[in-house]
């Protein structure tokens, strides 16, 4: 609320070992143009069409002003990265600029890669256009896929050129510097509460978390050993209720460090992040992680169970009661357990679902597994399935195979056994097919921002076209309705898109 006697401005890279944010000023840019704007972002801050369009706007959104009376700052956190301890990170390419009440809702408002923080460690506090749009695009995607996450107001073009290592050929380039003004109601992550524990600061720590409970969990109650074992447990909640989600459409994440972990359960940092195309529990987008895969479609659960360890032990020294902790621990695992068989039987349409159900969906996840199926469209093909079973199941699904000559008759007969036992077990379902189907197309997206479509969208982009962009936007804005005029985007990855994944630099 205040500024403290001597704030410091200064952007230089260092060790920030007594504050836990720094003052900071954005980088003038050379050439700032907006490219989108999410109107539903602005309505929801109150920012009207006409003030979008303003020089204001363009300078505040892209850093090259201040709004007045503001103190743009950098947070400083800790984290675990791919399972060790990291020491300081922080905000190196990220910059609050100021927080906003709206419709009773509060809003943080902040820019990725508008300059260099003393966060910034060796690199250039900077982002480049192909992975703003990525961020920008899957954000408010994620959004409409019913997931929480963190919110995306605009994405422009810096005019600057930022030196990368293209992902593709691993040489050094310049490439389009761009900016990307990202809101949620906190971006505060779990090592902004492991790297006050790790600095021995219990006080500070205290602090922090009375100020989350009271801004962001005030129903838990004033502050206690017990309220603070109840935001453990709500955090823990909330994580795993965010990972379902994503085993639902096939998200990984990608980096899911602690310092990527939001403490309000929202998916926080798009960076290296993919879609199961073939289903897959091995798959990960991260080229940095192809040998141990710790970050594997199939792990994402377990990685959350490890990171709300960590926090654990970040907020122990608060409450001093092992027992607490692990008994919030252990609801992780029942609850996963519970929670994605739940989502499975949403999956397939499942009215009543029975423990013999398990079966059904370890056999087909053997079926899925045996020849490379595609996620998304084999669950949107699978709810026109009869279950009098006058559909065949197998040519139902053959737009979701990506190899179907090449497809065993052991696999076919695999599938055809599969189907049988699924037209069985809706028979003991009352509903008809028709409710089934809603009830399934309510819970598999039709759409979702395949590596390749936004892919396409960056190449055009670069060459200066911004409509792509735009229409995956709009396409993506209702995930689950079917829209006859965006059919092309409901199919497979092409061909020459195979193992081209996404990059976060
Ligand atoms: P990430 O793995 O993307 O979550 O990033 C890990 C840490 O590196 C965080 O502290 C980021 O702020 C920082 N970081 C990532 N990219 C940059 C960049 N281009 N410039 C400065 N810091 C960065
Ligand atoms: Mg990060
Ligand atoms: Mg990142």
């Amino acid at each position: 609320d205040q500024l403290p006697a001597d704030p410091n401005f200064e952007n230089s890279r260092r060790q920030v070992m007594q504050g836990y944010y720094s003052f900071v000023t954005p980088k003038e840019t050379a050439k700032p143009e907006l490219i989108h704007i999410s109107d539903e972002m602005l309505e929801a801050l109150g920012i009207s069409k006409e003030e979008a369009h303003t020089e204001e706007f363009l300078n505040v959104f892209t850093g090259n002003a201040v709004w007045p009376e503001t103190h743009p700052y950098a947070m400083l956190y800790g984290g675990h990265q791919f399972g060790h301890w990291a020491g300081q990170l922080g905000d190196g390419r990220a910059i609050n600029l100021f927080e906003i009440d709206h419709n009773d809702k509060h809003w943080a408002v902040q820019l990725k890669g508008a300059g260099e923080t003393p966060y910034s460690r060796s690199a250039d506090g900077l982002a480049v256009l192909r992975s703003s749009i990525r961020e920008y695009l899957m954000s408010e995607a994620m959004h409409h896929l019913g997931i929480p996450t963190t919110r995306a107001l605009s994405l422009a073009l810096t005019g600057d050129s930022v030196l990368r290592d293209v992902m593709y050929d691993g040489n050094p380039a310049y490439e389009k510097g761009a900016v990307v003004c990202r809101v949620a109601p906190s971006f505060l992550r779990f090592g902004n509460y492991q790297i006050f524990t790790a600095r021995n600061d219990v006080a500070g720590l205290q602090k922090l978390v009375d100020f989350t409970i009271k801004n962001y969990f005030p129903e838990l109650g004033a502050p206690s050993k017990e309220t603070y074992l109840k935001f453990f447990a709500e955090v823990s909640a909330r994580t795993l209720e965010m990972i379902i989600h994503w085993q639902r459409v096939g998200f990984v994440h990608g980096v899911m460090n602690t310092d990527n972990m939001s403490i309000l359960g929202l998916t926080i940092d798009y960076g290296p992040y993919g879609w199961l195309e073939g289903f897959d529990w091995g798959w990960t987008p991260n080229t940095t992680d192809r040998q141990h895969k710790r970050y594997r479609y199939g792990n994402q659960p377990n990685i959350g169970l490890w990171n709300l360890y960590q926090l654990a032990n970040a907020l122990f020294p608060l409450v001093e009661d092992a027992e607490g902790f692990e008994e919030i621990l252990d609801r992780y695992k029942e609850d996963y357990a519970q929670k994605s068989f739940q989502m499975m039987a949403d999956k397939l349409g499942l009215e009543a679902p029975q423990e013999t159900d398990l079966k059904l969906i370890a056999d087909l996840e053997d079926c899925l597994l045996a020849t490379e199926t595609d996620m998304t469209i084999f669950f949107r093909k699978l709810a026109a399935f009869k279950k009098d079973a006058s559909v065949d199941g197998w040519n139902l699904i053959e737009d979701a195979l990506y190899d179907l000559e090449n497809t065993s008759e052991a696999v076919k007969t695999q599938w055809k056994q599969w189907f049988e036992a699924y037209a069985a077990r809706l028979q003991q379902d009352q509903q008809n097919d028709e409710a089934r189907n809603k009830r399934m197309n309510a819970t598999n997206p039709k759409y979702v921002l395949r590596n390749y479509m936004a892919q396409l969208a960056i190449d055009a982009a670069e060459k200066g076209d911004f409509s792509l962009i735009d229409e995956l936007y709009q396409v993506l804005k209702k995930p689950y309705d079917n829209q006859p005029e965006y059919e092309k985007w409901f199919a497979k990855r092409p061909e020459w898109a195979r193992d081209k994944v996404g990059c976060s630099m």
